[in-house]
């Protein structure tokens, strides 16, 4: 794990202290960083607090404290109100700030927020992550980053003590945009894997076998590597990421394609399935739980 040297990142603050966030602040903490956090949330500051995190009562105090500030919230409009809110960042008078947002959001707001931020002296990158509680618990997140080379390399101090692999994909925004289409892959291969067993049953096929056999193969994704194995086939379906928050970010694919005015049939039907799941699978379930759903009945649905 890289040491980041405290006097050039001093106190580092953490905006949402969620199933990702507190993750991502024990991993500092280990680290041997000073972290400061706030969440909305009483039972989250608890958590937090109890793992070592310094818990302040508002965000202005905490964008006061720290000079790096990460933020995992859960959508854009969060983010936004965070930083250029009532009492959000922007209001305050306050020396250069560095925002990595880690936040799964959307590239048109961030880049948005970057020019406002970047008019008084603060510097944004989104760097959205893949790898789920996990990977921010043990520092081995994916991180897909968008900012021009000044703050990658101010953010790379912090970012390389959270990510197993950094790829700086381009200026700010372009983070938020490769991640909406990474998970608009996940979203897909669930549905696709939910098929492929199906098909296996009905051939006879012993549904473990079959997903050895997948994974030594090249129809292989990290759905039949990761997703069937961990958490679906044993029906624990406790990855730590919700059906409300991947139905957010098949939302914004769909939306994505839509303002650039692509056709991308196979996903928008993926697209389709996830948003009328709703019915059936609330927002606090695991993502995972989509491969229940019966596929005949919500393929045809979602044809209608
Ligand atoms: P979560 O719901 O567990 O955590 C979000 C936290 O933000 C909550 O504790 C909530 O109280 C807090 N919050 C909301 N508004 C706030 C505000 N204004 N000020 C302070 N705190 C506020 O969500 P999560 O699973 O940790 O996900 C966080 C982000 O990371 C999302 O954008 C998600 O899409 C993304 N993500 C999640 C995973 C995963 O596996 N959970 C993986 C990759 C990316």
């Amino acid at each position: 794990m890289t040491q980041i040297q405290n006097d050039d990142t001093g106190t580092i603050g953490v905006i949402g202290l969620g199933n990702m966030g507190l993750g991502m602040a024990r991993t500092l903490l280990r680290d041997g960083c000073a972290v400061t956090g706030f969440d909305l949330s009483v039972e989250r500051q608890a958590d937090a607090a109890r793992d070592g995190v310094t818990i302040v009562a508002s965000q202005q105090e905490l964008f006061n404290a720290c000079e790096t500030i990460i933020l995992s919230l859960p959508t854009a409009r969060h983010v936004t109100s965070v930083l250029i809110g009532d009492d959000g960042l922007a209001s305050c008078d306050l020396g250069p700030r560095l925002i990595i947002d880690t936040t799964t959001s959307e590239p048109d707001v961030t880049r948005e927020l970057d020019a406002k931020l970047r008019e008084i002296g603060h510097v944004l990158v989104d760097a959205p992550v893949s790898g789920g509680p996990a990977g921010a618990n043990s520092g081995q997140l994916t991180m897909m980053v968008g900012g021009d080379d000044a703050a990658f390399a101010k953010a790379m101090p912090v970012l390389s003590v959270l990510g197993g692999k950094i790829t700086h994909v381009g200026p700010v925004g372009a983070g938020h945009a490769v991640k909406i289409i990474n998970n608009m892959l996940v979203a897909t291969h669930l549905l696709t894997m939910r098929e492929a067993v199906e098909l296996g049953k009905a051939a006879g096929v012993d549904t473990n076998h079959l997903i050895t056999a997948l994974n030594a193969g090249s129809g292989r994704s990290a759905i039949s590597e990761v997703n069937y194995p961990k958490w679906v086939l044993n029906g624990q379906f406790d990855s730590g990421f919700t059906m409300g928050l991947m139905r957010k970010d098949m939302r914004l694919a769909m939306a994505l394609a839509s303002q650039k005015d692509l056709t991308l049939p196979v996903s928008a039907l993926a697209g389709q399935i996830w948003h009328q799941s709703a019915e059936m699978l609330a927002d606090d379930m695991d993502f995972n739980r989509i491969t229940e759903l019966n596929a005949n009945t919500k393929t045809d649905k979602a044809g209608e």
